[in-house]
């Protein structure tokens, strides 16, 4: 699969990117995203890897695990990783149909990638100038509303950070 990582200038640019091509399958462009987001937060993992070295897994001040941020998002990665390479949930053949479970695994990664992302954007600040995290948040944020792949409820903490990008 050719991951094109790209950078949006602007913010219509971004939103003509998230919408789903002529004859693309949705669930074919989902995937895509999928992969491309994970790639992307496997970049920023490497980068905070040394500078992360936050004590809990926080997203402002909810605490979602009682471990280091660095081993908490390292276990998501993994998780996802190994979700990436079910061929039952992520078809390695353009053409072969996606399963039931294809749309509830992908919510779950996203879901896990927006916790990511939302610890490394108001916790590893370095990143921001480093690998135009806000970028990419901005298109995570745009590409799952649109397909309604995470609740509204999801982004309550961090509404302040989305009025800062969106
Ligand atoms: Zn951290």
């Amino acid at each position: 699969m050719n991951l094109n990582i790209k950078y949006y200038v602007n913010q219509a640019e971004m939103v003509d990117a998230v919408t789903l091509p002529p004859n693309e399958d949705v669930n074919e462009w989902i995937a895509l995203h999928v992969h491309v987001f994970t790639e992307i937060i496997k970049q920023m993992f490497l980068q905070v890897q040394q500078q992360c070295t936050c004590t809990h897994m926080t997203i402002q001040n909810i605490v979602y695990a009682n471990e280091p941020a660095y081993d908490y998002i390292s276990k998501q990665i993994e998780e996802i990783q190994k979700y990436l390479t079910d061929e039952n949930i992520f078809p390695q053949q353009a053409g072969v149909p996606f399963s039931k479970s294809f749309l509830p695994v992908a919510r779950t990664i996203f879901f896990k990638q927006l916790r990511v992302f939302g610890h490394f954007f108001l916790h590893d600040n370095q990143l921001q100038n480093q690998y135009l995290l806000p970028q990419h948040f901005k298109h995570f944020v745009l590409f799952t509303r649109e397909y309604e792949l995470l609740q509204m409820t999801d982004f309550d903490c961090l509404q302040s950070v989305i009025q800062t990008i969106m």
